[in-house]
């Protein structure tokens, strides 16, 4: 864990594009209340195969007027290279210089999958057209990817985000701080340097928790998922058992040299910024 305790710490604020006025009106104040703990920028998702393309552009510059800078995600999977250009060129227009690059998932049903295949080659695609204008997040798995072939697959495709051009990377929420330090170890043993930032889900709802974690293959060890259960409907204790457990593995992340945390808000501001206090940031 060395060389990540070298990185400055980055803190920032992920938010989903809202698709009605109320949401919108609701991603302004989260977003302003999160911009007074000062993080380093705010990012915003992208829907799968280009769905919120306008609407993750038009959060994305509204979310500049709260404060921070905020970067687009953008996904590849089942686009053209000229359709990702012409977003590029959008952002880059819009003075955006920083993104979350990925593959992204094809929507279910949708047969093309255009001609991106993979996350590397969407970065290296930016490189070669925009240099070094943008400032490249992607992301990491300390539990791997649900569809790699293999742990070690996963750390090789991970190895050719970095190499084609990455300059920076955040992690898929999990619940179990060593298997980021594991995941870290493994990717400075094949002399990747780039920050690997922790992300961090905070815990608010364990139905929505349980169906996000069975689509994107993060684990809830059987403990948090048992007491989580037994408090069914109750969810102020819900609250507080989740802000005990993410604040504790936040604190040893942190302590073992995790260079920041990205939150997973899920456009509330509240169990962020609960975790942010018990944490002394
Ligand atoms: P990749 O890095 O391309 O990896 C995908 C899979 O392919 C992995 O299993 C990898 O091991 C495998 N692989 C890579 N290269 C090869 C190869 N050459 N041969 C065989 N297998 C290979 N999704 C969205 O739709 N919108 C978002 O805004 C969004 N934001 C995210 C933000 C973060 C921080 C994270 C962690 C995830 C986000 N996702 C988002 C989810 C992401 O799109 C999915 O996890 C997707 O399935 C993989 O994207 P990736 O960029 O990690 O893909």
């Amino acid at each position: 864990m060395q060389s990540q305790k070298t990185h400055r710490k980055c803190f920032s604020f992920e938010f989903f594009p809202p698709n009605t006025t109320e949401g919108a009106e609701k991603l302004a104040q989260t977003a302003k209340q999160l911009a007074l703990l000062k993080p380093e920028f705010f990012s915003v998702t992208y829907g799968a195969g280009g769905s919120t393309r306008e609407r993750t552009l038009n959060a994305v510059l509204d979310l500049c007027k709260a404060g921070p800078a905020a970067a687009p995600h953008i996904s590849c999977i089942g686009s053209s290279r000229s359709s990702i250009r012409e977003i590029l060129a959008d952002y880059k227009a819009n003075g955006i210089r920083h993104l979350v690059a990925l593959r992204g998932d094809l929507p279910s049903g949708t047969a093309t999958a255009g001609e991106f295949h993979y996350a590397n080659e969407l970065v290296a695609f930016i490189r070669e057209e925009f240099g070094s204008h943008f400032f490249i997040e992607v992301a990491a798995y300390p539990e791997y990817h649900p569809q790699a072939r293999s742990a070690q697959a996963d750390l090789d495709a991970f190895k050719r985000k970095v190499e084609a051009g990455a300059d920076s990377a955040i992690t898929q929420y999990f619940f179990n701080a060593d298997c980021y330090f594991n995941f870290v170890d493994e990717c400075e043993a094949m002399g990747l340097k780039v920050p690997i930032v922790p992300g961090i889900m905070p815990i608010g709802r364990f139905s929505q928790l349980a169906r996000f974690s069975d689509a994107c293959g993060a684990e809830i060890p059987r403990w948090i998922r048992r007491k989580l259960e037994g408090y069914g409907d109750d969810t102020e204790s819900i609250r507080a058992f989740g802000l005990d457990v993410v604040s504790d593995m936040c604190e040893r992340l942190l302590a073992g040299g995790a260079p920041g945390l990205h939150f997973y808000t899920l456009n509330q501001s509240s169990l962020t910024t609960d975790i942010w206090k018990r944490l002394g940031l």
